[in-house]
């Protein structure tokens, strides 16, 4: 049966950005809840090892991830479990959310950190063989391919450091990039470089993904930008890292982004919606990192707690949850 709750803040997703604004939000003694459709730690459950996080010259990523819900919680942040479908402002300019399973949240404020989706190659054998050897996680699947050949398709710094970590499974990793220089940080490069289990396929893309007679994928079509020389490249597997899109698809209405649309913010992370703040991956701005992620929801929970504070001040005035801003 679906429910209804009431909230100070709603923060839409569990990633770093989510879980630092719940930290936040919780020590401000709002009453806090973080939306979530997986486990909590969004892409740090993608990354393998976290080296640039102050404090930890290294950490795994689910490591991590599980010690900023612990410190989230130790302050008095929930988390839900469901699949957000849409944010909505009301005419009394507090929100409301509504998931999957039918539930309603209800709030004055609401932070959107809900990251993005891997963007597709969009070939075709692409979507009829995900889960059978096209994949968009290295920590998910990499060790399903123990011994084998596989392909990593990018060349920014995730592509760069997946296919690192492949090497622990893989005999033989290539890199498929469709240029002739990679993306990714220089230190990442050269980590990638002095691997000898990773071959880099410069100049090319992916055309088609083929399948063995059970459906598991056996065989790449390549085709090199510059000559237009066509390939086959026998991978049983193709991990794909060719960037992200934005969620931001669940925000009724119109909200002001970038053209690769992502969330504008000022510079308390404040949409151009008052009361719907963003922090994190969802954001437009020139680096996702977790630093940054964490950085944009301290921001963003100390912001709606003032915007919180500027209704309770205002003659308007409005009723959240904790009773304490009704007029
Ligand atoms: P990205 O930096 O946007 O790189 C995407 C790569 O995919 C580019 O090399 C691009 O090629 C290639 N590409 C895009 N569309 C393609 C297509 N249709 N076919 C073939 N190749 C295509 O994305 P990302 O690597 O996912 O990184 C996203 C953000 O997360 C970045 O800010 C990155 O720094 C950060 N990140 C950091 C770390 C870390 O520091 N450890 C790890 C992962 C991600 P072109 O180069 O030709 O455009």
């Amino acid at each position: 049966m679906s429910k209804t709750f009431e909230y100070d803040v709603i923060i839409v997703g569990a990633g770093p950005a989510g879980m630092t604004a719940g930290m936040y939000a919780g020590r401000s003694m709002l009453k806090t809840v973080i939306i979530e459709r997986g486990g909590s730690g969004g892409e740090l459950l993608n990354t393998e090892a976290i080296e640039d996080y102050p404090g930890f010259e290294h950490i795994e990523g689910w490591d991590l991830a599980q010690r900023f819900e612990n410190h989230a919680k130790k302050f008095g942040a929930e988390f839900h479990q469901g699949v957000v479908l849409t944010v909505r402002r009301l005419e009394d300019a507090t929100f409301e959310v509504e998931t999957e399973s039918g539930d309603v949240y209800h709030a004055p404020t609401v932070i959107i950190t809900a990251g993005g989706t891997p963007i597709k190659l969009g070939v075709p054998g692409e979507a009829e063989y995900a889960g059978k050897g096209v994949s968009y996680c290295a920590i998910c699947d990499g060790a399903f391919f123990k011994g084998h050949v596989i392909a990593v398709v990018g060349g920014g710094d995730a592509a760069a450091e997946e296919s690192d970590f492949l090497t622990r499974y893989a005999d033989k990793v290539y890199l498929i990039h469709r240029r002739d220089e990679l993306r990714a940080s220089k230190i990442l490069q050269k980590r990638l470089f002095e691997n000898p289990k990773i071959e880099v396929i410069w100049d090319t893309l992916v055309e088609r993904v083929e399948a063995d007679e059970h459906g598991f994928v056996n065989n790449l079509k390549l085709r090199n930008v510059k000559t237009g020389a066509e390939s086959n490249l026998a991978a049983t597997a193709m991990f794909v890292f060719i960037g992200f899109r934005p969620n931001t698809g669940i925000i009724e209405g119109h909200v002001d982004h970038d053209e690769m649309g992502y969330l504008l913010t000022d510079t308390n992370m404040e949409t151009s919606i008052d009361g719907l703040f963003a922090a994190g991956d969802v954001r437009s701005q020139l680096t996702r990192q977790v630093t940054t992620a964490a950085g944009d929801g301290t921001t963003a929970a100390i912001a709606a707690e003032k915007y919180l504070a500027s209704l309770r001040d205002s003659s308007v005035g409005r009723i959240v949850a904790t009773g304490g801003y009704a007029v």
